[in-house]
């Protein structure tokens, strides 16, 4: 398995002592190419001088000197674009905090392992980087597009949604699906919105993007009866007021009751134009288009937008979903969040839904909805009926 990628391996840590174990460690996981060295400096120097001899590197928090989080933020300086792993005898809220801020300096995190680091956590994360580095070769990690390769994506139909299922938490019968778009490009294969939807903003595309994402989503659930679709929709396209009739307008054009379409809204950039946004979302709801405030508890949704906003339905963002039942600080978060739709009377989703765990503690939660890998990943259109069948099966002994 780990010879066909680069899996030589750089740790730093003050003690020597602990990188004798842990290069064992690796050793005896399969891994004999592992580099060492006490000082982050040290650490750095090497990956300055050659960023891509090195698949991995796991680096320590506290080291006097330059500690981890000061060598987070230089490496993210370097071209070093392999697979990083914290290890820390901190509490695990530092952790946490770290691998956040290893994210936001847009870093390849793997994963974070307290000490003493045990071989079974180390294994798991280190299969990441299979996962991590085929997505690489598909050239969507690194590479960055320009408006016009964008423009012209669009002009030729290469942008297609994907369809991930929202389920109920109490009886598991498919609700909803939520369209995701992804650019099917002719070279680098298949391209994830987070590469480029900033880009449509940026250069006025975000409409037209909208339009081709919400006009093929209905035209998908036009025959599929009781299954409602939803959007995500940018803020930016919210200043136009001619929003509502145009959306109004699709539904028609596709015969889809409005009462089965939730536009998701997340905020992503400051409002531009607070008071059009506000008359846009609200005659939206008029209208009895469902509105969703997506990636709820984050930066970006907050209880300001839920006091303004007419929503009827709230996402609790994947951050708090994912672990909640083993995190006392996420197991907070999660039902605050949840009480709050609730008391509002809004339709609660958690998104996020990793595996059988998550799964099981939103039994017992009175959250409405399930999204997430563990229920089924975004689609293709023809693949949902398999996986119809399939989750029909797995729920069955859930
Ligand atoms: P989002 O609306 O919050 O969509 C959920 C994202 O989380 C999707 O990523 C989905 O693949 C991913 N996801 C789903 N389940 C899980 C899970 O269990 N674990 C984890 N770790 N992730 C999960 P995707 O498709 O890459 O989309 C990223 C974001 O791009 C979306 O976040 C949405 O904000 C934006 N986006 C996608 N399609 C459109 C679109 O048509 N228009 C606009 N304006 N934005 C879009
Ligand atoms: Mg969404
Ligand atoms: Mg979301």
């Amino acid at each position: 398995m780990a010879d066909t990628l680069n899996t030589r391996i750089l740790v730093i840590d003050d003690d020597p002592f602990f990188l004798k174990i842990l290069s064992r460690q690796l050793n005896n996981l399969g891994y004999p190419d592992v580099v060492t060295c006490t000082q982050a400096e040290e650490g750095l120097t090497i990956l300055r001088k050659e960023p891509s001899a090195y698949g991995v590197v796991l680096c320590d928090l506290s080291m006097p000197g330059m500690d981890g989080i000061e060598f987070l933020r230089y490496l993210s300086r370097t071209e070093f674009t392999g697979g990083l792993i914290l290890i820390s005898g901190q509490d695990s809220r530092i952790l946490e905090s770290a691998q956040r801020l290893a994210k936001a300096h847009k870093l390849n995190i793997l994963g974070a392992v307290g000490k003493p680091v045990t071989s079974s956590l180390l294994a798991g994360i280190l299969q990441r980087v299979i996962k991590v580095s085929a997505k690489g070769k598909a050239g969507s990690l690194s590479r960055k597009y320009t408006g016009e390769e964008l423009r012209r994506a669009l002009d030729q139909g290469e942008l297609i949604n994907h369809y991930q299922p929202q389920v109920a938490v109490d009886t598991g019968k498919l609700v909803a699906v939520e369209a995701l778009v992804r650019w099917c490009h002719p070279v680098d294969g298949m391209v994830f919105p987070d590469t480029f939807i900033n880009l449509a903003e940026e250069y006025d595309l975000i409409d037209r993007l909208t339009q081709q994402v919400l006009a093929q989503g209905l035209r998908f659930i036009a025959g599929w009866d009781g299954i409602n679709l939803s959007v995500n929709v940018s803020m930016d396209s919210m200043t136009n007021l001619d929003y509502p009739e145009y959306v109004m307008q699709a539904t028609e054009d596709a015969k889809v009751n409005p009462k089965r379409l939730v536009l998701e809204v997340t905020e992503s950039r400051l409002m531009k134009d607070r008071l059009s946004s506000l008359d846009n979302l609200t005659r939206l709801r008029l209208k009895e288009i469902g509105l969703s405030i997506d990636d709820f508890g984050t930066g970006h949704s907050s209880l300001a937008q839920l006091r303004d906003i007419p929503f009827n339905e709230l996402k609790i963002d994947r951050g708090f979903t994912h672990g909640v039942a083993e995190n006392s600080a996420l197991q907070a978060i999660f039902e605050a969040s949840l009480g709050m739709a609730k008391h509002l009377g809004m339709t609660c989703v958690a998104e996020g839904v990793e595996d059988e765990i998550d799964w099981q503690f939103l039994r017992n939660t009175g959250c409405d909805l399930a999204q997430g890998y563990f229920v089924g990943k975004p689609m293709a259109p023809e693949d949902l009926p398999r996986w119809c069948a399939d989750w029909e099966l797995r729920v069955q002994k859930s």
